[in-house]
């Protein structure tokens, strides 16, 4: 890419993803400010981010992603302050901030004037984090403005936990894309909705809820199902690869004869005779399954199975997670 061309017209293909030097964060930076779209690392996992007062730039992320406007996107920020530039903060919502940001928590508030309605799809609630990455931090303080930022995929498909990922995925380019190297987490933060006083959690993600509930006593929760969900990372059918996929129930399923069958098991390689097995964590570790889950899939679409047979995982912390994440990949046809 060359910085002049930030934010102008469509490129045809990602750009190469640039080590975060300081000189790539400086021409990110100035793509942001010029109305641009960024492909940038967090700990969760990679995001294309624009500046979030510019409803042009804004309209570009869905464009790259062929997203359906109707999905609101999570506003990053680099400070409390700023996060109180764009919502109103109750006192819950800072005691939040104060105890899990940065991190893996994206909280739904009430927003403020100065947030165009294509961030929010309308809605008067905004969805904010700081992300707990240096490079999205200097990322967003250079920029001097909130990034909207969506997962850096094609819409539905698998989040990306590499800047190779990334680039791989967004045909129509984004005006830089930032490698930070892998995403530590690996799964998406947890959407909570503070409302009235209540929480709500909209998404499971990279945050257990029982470490929300230390904070705040138990929470409910309002996942997806329903035709119009309130939350689009409920949509029932997100999340997928290009495989077909198949959450285990059987421990010895039947195996089809043509089909090339791939497979993501917990902890231990399969006896079954498949093309290929991913192992998402030897130690039954959640946190390390959470950070495996999209790179482990990414692989298994890359080696060109027809069907991802998919083991359930404890259904705890991370678990939640990545359990919430395999369904969806489960409802999704595949597209081969
Ligand atoms: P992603 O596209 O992976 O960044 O996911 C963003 C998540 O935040 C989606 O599940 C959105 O539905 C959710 N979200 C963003 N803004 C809002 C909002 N104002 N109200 C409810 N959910 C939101
Ligand atoms: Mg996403």
């Amino acid at each position: 890419m060359t910085a002049a061309s930030a934010g102008t017209a469509f490129h045809g293909k990602a750009p190469a993803p640039m080590k975060a030097t300081a000189r790539a964060l400086r021409i990110a930076a100035g793509a942001i400010k010029r109305g641009g779209t960024v492909v940038f690392p967090t700990e969760t996992v990679y995001g294309l981010g624009a500046d979030a007062l510019n409803p042009r730039a804004v309209a570009r992320i869905f464009e790259i992603k062929r997203r359906p406007r109707f999905d609101p996107l999570i506003v990053h920020v680099s400070s409390v302050s700023q996060a109180g530039s764009i919502a109103r903060l109750t006192p819950e919502a800072r005691a939040l901030m104060a105890r899990f940001w940065p991190g893996p928590l994206t909280l739904v508030l009430p927003k403020k004037k100065p947030v165009p309605g294509i961030v929010t799809s309308g809605l008067d609630t905004v969805a904010l984090r700081m992300p707990a990455h240096p490079v999205a931090l200097a990322l967003i303080k250079a920029a001097g403005t909130p990034i909207a930022a969506p997962s850096a995929n094609r819409f539905g498909r698998l989040s990306p936990t590499t800047a190779a990922h990334a680039s791989a995925q967004l045909k129509d380019g984004p005006d830089a894309v930032l490698d930070g190297g892998r995403a530590r987490i690996g799964v998406e933060s947890t959407v909570l909705a503070l409302r009235g006083g209540t929480f709500t959690i909209l998404r499971h993600g990279g945050l257990p809820q029982e470490e929300i509930e230390k904070v705040t006593g138990p929470l409910s929760e309002r996942l997806g199902g329903r035709a119009r969900p309130i939350s689009p990372g409920q949509l029932s059918s997100h999340y997928a690869p290009s495989a077909a996929l198949v959450l285990l129930r059987a421990k010895k399923p039947r195996l089809r004869k043509g089909l090339r069958y791939g497979y993501l098991a917990f902890s231990e390689m399969t006896g079954l005779p498949v093309k290929t097995c991913a192992v998402l964590s030897p130690s039954r570790d959640l946190e390390e399954a959470a950070a495996n889950l999209f790179s482990h899939l990414h692989d298994l679409d890359a080696a060109g199975v027809d069907v991802i047979l998919a083991e359930p995982v404890p259904g705890r912390g991370l678990g939640r997670a990545i359990m919430d994440r395999l369904r969806r990949a489960a409802r999704g046809r595949g597209r081969k």
